[in-house]
């Protein structure tokens, strides 16, 4: 365990927990990749992390630039952490529904923060078009000094899942998968995953969990963008295919609503002693249809992808969840 690095030899090499109730209620043994002890606490350390060596090697990203990007909150924390391993500052454009426990995060990571009101792509108050904007104003001022990184639609995200996270699946698996499930933000951890294990097996089954409001399990199953209702978990979901999303090789595709996940986050947190967030519900939710698609006996890898402590007021939260009529545990 000895080692001499920064904190970017941090990011990966994460384990994979055996989830015990969903497990045993579907007869499958079902894995979660417990990605909330990346350094910065979530899955997207490692999409700062591709990101920003892709770009150095390009040299896009040149020694002292800044670093700009539009996110949800967990890579902003990631670019920040690992950035300034790397000697970046970043500004962060984040919209103003995250919750407080991740702006505080960012901050806390030594990021400049930019809250802007959550508005859909097409508007150019978007976050992640106010991000390139930014980017590009301060290159025009000062060429090379500052970068854009482009999450969404720069496939370094997925590639470097593709090289990491899938094939760290497939070792610790020794190759006894028989499918994949997880929601989309980026698309990066599906089609990087799903490309890692289809080149391996093809008939490993990859399949999309995705929160009401978004219109990617629609689109995967009907070919058709469609959306409707909510979701309380943040950084998952679409309303567009990104450049990362387009082409994941995606079998099957499931809604998960909110009142379906909720209470397994919770019985987790109180049987398991894991507290993990909202999109980490949406995946174990996931797990447990496709091991009953599939059956029992099979094998089932999902991504925890970040801690419930992010969500603390929310998740966690008798009177949040009373207000919006959502599953409330006994012990909240
Ligand atoms: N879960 C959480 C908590 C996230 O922050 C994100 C990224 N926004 C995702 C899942 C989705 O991952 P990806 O961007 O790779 O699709």
């Amino acid at each position: 365990m000895t080692r001499f690095g920064g904190i970017d030899t941090l990011v990966g090499d994460t384990p994979l927990l055996h989830l015990r109730a969903a497990s045993a209620a579907t007869g499958c043994r079902i894995l979660g990749k417990a990605e909330f002890l990346a350094p910065g606490g979530s899955i997207k350390d490692r999409t700062a992390l591709g990101l920003i060596l892709d770009a150095r090697e390009r040299g896009l990203l040149r020694p002292g630039a800044t670093i700009v990007e539009g996110t949800a909150g967990n890579t902003g924390i990631g670019l920040a952490a690992i950035g300034a391993g790397f000697g970046h500052r970043c500004v962060i454009f984040m919209p103003q529904t995250q919750s407080p426990e991740k702006i505080d995060a960012v901050r806390a990571t030594g990021a400049e923060v930019r809250l802007v009101p959550a508005v859909p792509y097409a508007d150019p108050g978007h976050y992640a078009r106010q991000a390139r904007a930014h980017a590009e104003a301060l290159d025009a001022q000062r060429p090379g000094s500052a970068w854009f990184a482009d999450q969404f639609d720069n496939t370094a995200n997925r590639d470097f899942h593709q090289r990491t996270t899938g094939e760290e699946i497939w070792a610790q698996t020794e190759g006894r998968i028989d499918g994949f499930v997880c929601s989309a933000g980026t698309g990066g951890t599906l089609a990087g995953v799903g490309r890692a294990l289809k080149a391996r097996n093809a008939g490993i089954r990859i399949a999309l969990a995705d929160p009401e409001g978004s219109a990617l399990a629609a689109y995967v199953n009907d070919g058709a963008l469609a959306a409707a209702g909510g979701s309380i978990s943040e950084g998952i979901g679409s309303s567009r295919i990104t450049r990362n999303f387009d082409g994941a090789p995606i079998d099957l595709a499931w809604t998960v609503p909110d009142r379906e996940w909720l209470p397994l986050v919770h019985a987790l947190v109180r049987d398991e002693g894991l507290s993990v967030g909202g999109s980490s519900g949406v995946n174990i939710a996931g797990a447990i249809r496709l091991a009953q698609a599939l059956g029992p006996g099979h094998t089932v890898v999902t991504v925890l992808a970040d801690s419930g402590a992010r969500y603390r007021g929310k998740l966690l939260d008798r009177t949040f969840l009373e207000q919006r009529g959502l599953p409330v545990a006994d012990w909240l």
